[in-house]
């Protein structure tokens, strides 16, 4: 669902996998509400080709980037339909220079469209992984997505609950959005909760200042519960990876 924190973790996971030293890439294209070129400082920046007419990703914080900001004026995607968004995604996939990466995610726009059913045609996507907030209305949109993996035989990596509580002085918890909504969904459906991330100022503030938490203040409390994300995500991934590999 759109402003669950879809952008801002996907921003903070790929930053806190370039911290453990993998190599990676973000591809935004979340043609509703491009954020990425924001969240990573290089909004306006133009993309450049290489001689090859290869399209050179923007680099920052340790991560290649590119995002649908930076290719079109603001609200231009919007407009896109499917052979459109299907020829566009397979030129920012199979025309950048990406270089060996370990991982290349990409947040998606949300819900169940184009985007998605055309990301799965192209490649073989590893897994998705699903942000939610903690109450029905959001995970209702999850349901669906995670419905859509299914059915185009994507395979789920687990569930990330943004926006879990507020973190009150003493350490006690405000459960804003009621407790466990994400959890009690994911055990229904057999998946794992990757992250309960909480909402937090600095969190906010660093999506607007343009650097991943993870990177301006790796301690802060949003920031190392996105931390050990990743790293529970790199785990699924290679597991994933593994398990796709011919017998020897
Ligand atoms: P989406 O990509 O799902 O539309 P964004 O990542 O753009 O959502 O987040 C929407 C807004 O909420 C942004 O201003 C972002 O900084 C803020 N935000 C997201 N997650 C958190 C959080 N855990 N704590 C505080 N602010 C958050």
């Amino acid at each position: 669902k759109g402003g669950v924190g879809k952008s801002t973790v996907a921003a903070n996971l790929v930053a806190s996998l370039a911290l453990e030293g993998a190599a990676v890439g973000l591809l935004d294209a979340d043609i509703y509400g491009p954020s990425q070129s924001k969240m990573y400082g290089v909004e306006g920046r133009r993309l450049l080709a290489d001689d090859d007419k290869n399209i050179l990703p923007l680099r920052n914080h340790g991560v290649k980037v590119i995002s649908i900001a930076n290719l079109v004026e603001d609200g231009q995607a919007l407009t896109w339909r499917g052979p459109i968004l299907h020829g566009t995604l397979t030129q920012l996939l199979k025309q950048t220079v990406w270089g060996d990466l370990d991982v290349l995610l990409v947040d998606l726009p949300p819900g169940t469209g184009d985007v998605q059913l055309s990301l799965a045609q192209l490649v073989t996507v590893t897994g998705m992984v699903l942000v939610t907030t903690p109450q029905e209305v959001a995970l209702a949109d999850v349901r669906r997505a995670y419905t859509m993996a299914r059915k185009t035989h994507v395979p789920l990596l687990g569930v990330v609950e943004n926006m879990s509580y507020y973190p009150l002085p003493g350490g006690e918890r405000d459960y804003l959005f009621g407790e466990g909504g994400a959890d009690r969904w994911a055990a229904e459906v057999g998946l794992g909760v990757l992250a309960h991330v909480p909402i937090t100022r600095a969190l906010r503030e660093s999506g607007d200042a343009g650097v991943p938490l993870v990177v301006s203040d790796p301690g802060e409390e949003a920031a190392l519960e996105l931390r050990r994300a990743a790293r529970r995500l790199l785990r699924r991934v290679a597991d994933e990876a593994m398990s796709t590999l011919p017998m020897a």
